[in-house]
C-alpha cells in the first residue's frame, strides 16, 4: 500500500507531538512552518549572552511531558534535565510583602496555617479533591477528541457534573477566607486563559498540579523541550522545512489535495494545521470553512501579553526563579481583559528570573528577566504604550522589592499583540488561544477533524484539551488517533 502523505501547518507543540505520532505510524509526514525557526510560541531569543524563553517559563504537569516521551520508548532524562523549584514560585501581594511557595506541600500546608489558623487542613481537603479531579481529567477527560459528548459521560465524570457548574472562585472562598490565600488558589487556573470566576471548579486539578507535582525547569529553558521533540520527530523521519508559510489550501471535492507556499506546491493526502484555527480556516473557500466571523468573535479568548526580555548587568536579589507581582486589584484587571478590552491602569504581572536557578540562560555575574503582562486581545499596541508599561513595571519591582534596577539594565526587547499576529497569525493577537471557559470545554470547543472538507483536521491551543504546554502535547496525540481512526 502506498504510504500516505500528511502535511502539518505550524511547529508549534502540538503539530511536533502529531508529527512524532504520525511518523511513527508510517504516515510520510512534512511540517511547514512560516518562522525561520520551529517551536511556535515557544521559541527561544538569544541576545549578548543571555538566552530567553519567548513563550512558556512555566513546566508543570510532567507527568504529561513524560507520557509523551513514553510513548516512543524514550524519557525526557534522554534530552533534558530537570529541576525542581523551590521555591516553585514568590508572590508579593504588597511592598516587601510576598509569600513563596516551597516544592513541598506539608511546608504549603503551614504556609497556609501561619497565614489562617485552620487553613493548612482545609488546603488538605481542597488538594484531595483537586488530586480526584486531576485523575478523572488525566483518565477520562483530556485525553478525548471531543466528537461527542458520551466520550466523556461515565460514573465518575456524572458525579463531578457539579463541579461544572460552581467557578473556581466560589469554591476557594469556601475553603480560605485570606485573600492573598484565595488569590494563591486562584493562580493556576489563569492558564486555562480566564478568570476565576468563569471558570469551573472542575479545573481545580490545576491546584494540584501545582501544590503536589510541582514547578519544574529544564536546564536551559523550555526551548529544551521543543529542541527534543524535534530531535525525536526528525529521528522518526519527519521533514521540518521553515520559512515556508502555508499561503493557500488546494481543495477537490471538498477534499484537500495539496497547499501552496511561496517556494511551490505541496501534494499531501491528509492535512493538519497546528497554526491558529481561525487563520487556518482564511486559507480555504469562503463556503467550506466552519466557523463565521461572528462566531470567533463571540469567544472568549485568552489573553494577550505584553512582555518584555530584560539583561542585567547585575544578580537580583529578593525575586524568585518565577515572581507574580499580585500587588494590584486583580478584579479591576480581569475586567479590562474580558469586559471593556482596554489597558489596565495598574496591571498585575509575572516575571521570570531563569538564571536565578540556571546559570546557562546569562553571563556569569548577571541576570535575565522575562516580564509579562497579561492582557485584552486586540489591544492598541504601540511603541509608546510598551514604554509606558516598561516605566511602571520597572518603578513597581523596585519599589515592591526594594531592589533598584532601574540602571541596571542592560537592553531590553518587547513582544505584544502585533508580534502575535505577524508571527503566528494568532486571532486578535491572543497568546493562549481559546480560554477554558464552561461553553468552551470539550464537545463545546472548535473540531479537531472538519465538518466540511474530509480530509482536514486541527490541533494546537483553540482546539481540545485547552491552552498550554502539556495540553498541546495532548492535542498532538488525540488528533492523531483520530486520523489514524478515519484513515
Ligand atoms: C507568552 C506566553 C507564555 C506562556 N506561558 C506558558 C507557561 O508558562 N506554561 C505553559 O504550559 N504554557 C504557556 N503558554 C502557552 C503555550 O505556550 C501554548 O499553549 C503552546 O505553546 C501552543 O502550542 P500550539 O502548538 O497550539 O501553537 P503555536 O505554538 O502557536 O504553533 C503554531 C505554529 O503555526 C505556525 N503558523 C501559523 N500560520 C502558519 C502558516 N500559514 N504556515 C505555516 N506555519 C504557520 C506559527 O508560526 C506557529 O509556529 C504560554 C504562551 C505564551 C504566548
Amino acid at each position: 500500500m502506498e504510504t500516505k502523505k500528511i502535511i502539518i501547518i505550524g511547529s508549534g507543540f502540538s503539530s511536533l507531538s502529531a508529527s512524532c505520532y504520525l511518523a511513527s505510524q508510517g504516515f510520510d509526514v512534512t511540517i511547514l512552518e512560516k518562522n525561520k525557526t520551529v517551536g511556535g510560541r515557544a521559541r527561544q531569543l538569544k541576545k549578548d549572552g543571555f538566552v530567553f524563553d519567548i513563550g512558556p517559563t512555566f513546566y508543570w504537569m510532567p507527568d504529561v511531558f513524560e507520557s509523551f516521551f513514553k510513548d516512543f520508548n524514550k524519557s525526557t532524562d534522554d534530552y533534558y534535565s530537570l529541576n525542581k523549584l523551590n521555591p516553585a514560585y514568590q508572590i508579593y501581594f504588597g511592598k516587601k510583602d510576598s509569600v513563596s511557595i516551597s516544592d513541598n506541600f506539608e511546608d504549603i500546608k503551614q504556609t497556609f496555617e501561619n497565614i489562617e489558623k485552620g487553613s493548612g487542613k482545609k488546603l488538605q481537603k481542597f488538594i484531595n479533591k483537586a488530586h480526584r479531579n486531576y485523575n478523572i481529567a488525566i483518565k477520562d477527560l483530556v485525553y478525548k477528541p471531543g466528537e461527542h459528548v458520551f466520550e466523556i459521560i461515565n460514573k465518575k465524570t456524572f458525579l463531578k457534573l457539579y463541579e461544572f457548574v460552581l467557578t473556581i472562585k466560589n469554591q476557594v472562598s469556601g475553603y480560605v477566607k485570606n485573600k492573598q490565600l484565595q488569590k494563591i488558589l486562584e493562580f493556576p487556573v489563569l492558564f486555562l486563559g480566564a478568570k476565576p470566576s468563569n471558570t469551573p471548579s472542575f479545573y481545580n486539578f490545576m491546584n494540584y498540579a501545582d501544590f503536589k507535582l510541582g514547578t519544574w525547569h529544564p536546564k536551559g529553558g523550555m526551548y529544551e523541550v521543543v529542541k527534543a521533540m524535534t530531535t525525536l520527530s526528525k529521528s522518526l523521519g519527519v521533514k521540518i522545512i521553515t520559512s515556508s508559510e502555508v499561503e493557500k489550501v488546494e481543495i477537490k471535492n471538498n477534499n484537500v489535495t495539496g497547499v501552496t507556499t511561496h517556494s511551490g506546491y505541496f501534494p499531501c493526502d491528509i492535512l493538519l494545521s497546528g497554526a491558529d484555527y481561525h487563520h487556518t480556516e482564511t486559507l480555504l473557500p469562503k463556503p467550506l470553512r466552519q466557523y463565521s466571523e461572528s462566531y470567533w468573535d463571540k469567544k472568549v479568548f485568552a489573553p494577550s501579553a505584553l512582555l518584555f526580555y530584560v539583561g542585567f548587568d547585575k544578580k537580583l536579589n529578593n525575586v524568585s526563579h518565577h515572581t507574580l507581582f499580585f500587588d494590584t486589584d486583580f478584579e479591576a484587571h480581569a475586567k479590562t481583559i474580558y469586559d471593556t478590552k482596554e489597558w489596565a491602569e495598574k496591571p498585575l504581572f509575572y516575571a521570570s528570573f531563569p538564571s536565578i536557578t540556571d546559570a546557562s540562560t546569562a553571563p556569569e555575574g548577571q541576570e535575565a528577566g522575562i516580564f509579562l503582562i497579561p492582557i485584552a486581545p486586540d489591544v492598541e499596541d504601540t511603541p509608546e504604550i510598551r514604554e509606558h508599561y516598561f516605566n511602571q513595571l520597572v518603578e513597581r519591582v523596585e519599589t515592591i522589592t526594594g531592589e533598584s534596577i532601574k540602571s541596571n539594565i542592560l537592553f531590553k526587547e518587547s513582544y505584544c499583540v502585533n508580534n502575535f499576529k505577524d508571527d503566528y497569525h494568532s486571532y486578535k493577537g491572543n497568546a493562549y488561544g481559546l480560554a477554558n471557559t464552561l461553553t468552551q470545554t470539550h464537545v463545546l470547543r472548535p473540531k479537531l477533524k472538519s465538518k466540511k472538507v474530509d480530509n482536514l483536521y486541527f490541533c494546537g491551543q483553540l482546539t481540545v484539551p485547552g491552552p498550554g504546554v502539556p495540553p498541546s502535547l495532548i492535542s498532538g496525540k488525540i488528533v492523531s488517533d483520530l486520523i489514524l481512526k478515519y484513515h
